[in-house]
């Protein structure tokens, strides 16, 4: 199925009545909250959203989208990489009233005339965040300060020892725990 490339905004009853299908490639510019977090190998975010009215005369935008951020795994503060596929249905209403009156499965996109498809890229993506981000287990990277260079370290001094981290020596210990558990 071919599609037009995704625009900024949107017609909504021009998009409804021809069952419109916008599909492209968003990256930091089109995406500001995100500029930070796209990964620099892979920074675009490929969405599609496709405009119709369901048997109930409600117009809808199906939102799929996929591509990659990078987040800090809370186990060792280190870049992850995590994948998000957000998919949903938006009910296409003109204000909060109406909102409440969508029937379950349809999110509200508060919208009338036109509708910023950049914008709800965003939004979607921001929902689709996780709360916290792991590596999968066992496969995080054990703390820097474990294997110091020594030719980069003795130049340095004692300013540079004073900074380490006290408990890196007991996070590497209960690391090597969670792998014996395994
Ligand atoms: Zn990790």
């Amino acid at each position: 199925m071919s599609a037009a490339p995704l625009p900024n905004r949107v017609n909504i009853r021009k998009a409804v009545t021809r069952s419109a299908r916008y599909s492209g490639s968003l990256g930091a510019e089109q995406l500001p909250q995100f500029a930070e977090l796209l990964d620099p190998r892979a920074p675009l975010i490929n969405v599609t959203v496709e405009f119709g009215e369901d048997e109930e005369g409600q117009q809808f935008a199906a939102v799929e989208m996929q591509g990659s951020v990078v987040l800090e795994c809370q186990r060792c503060l280190q870049p992850v990489v995590c994948e998000l596929t957000p998919d949903s249905r938006l009910g296409i209403v003109p204000d909060d009233e109406q909102a409440k009156q969508l029937s379950a499965g349809l999110e509200p996109l508060i919208a009338v005339d036109e509708v910023d498809l950049w914008e709800v890229a965003e939004e979607e993506l921001a929902l689709a965040l996780p709360v916290v981000a792991y590596h999968p287990q066992g496969e995080c990277e054990p703390p820097k300060s474990d294997r110091p260079s020594r030719s980069d370290n003795e130049e340095l001094g004692s300013t540079d020892k004073a900074s380490e981290n006290p408990f890196s020596v007991l996070s590497s210990l209960l690391e090597s725990n969670d792998t014996k558990e395994k």
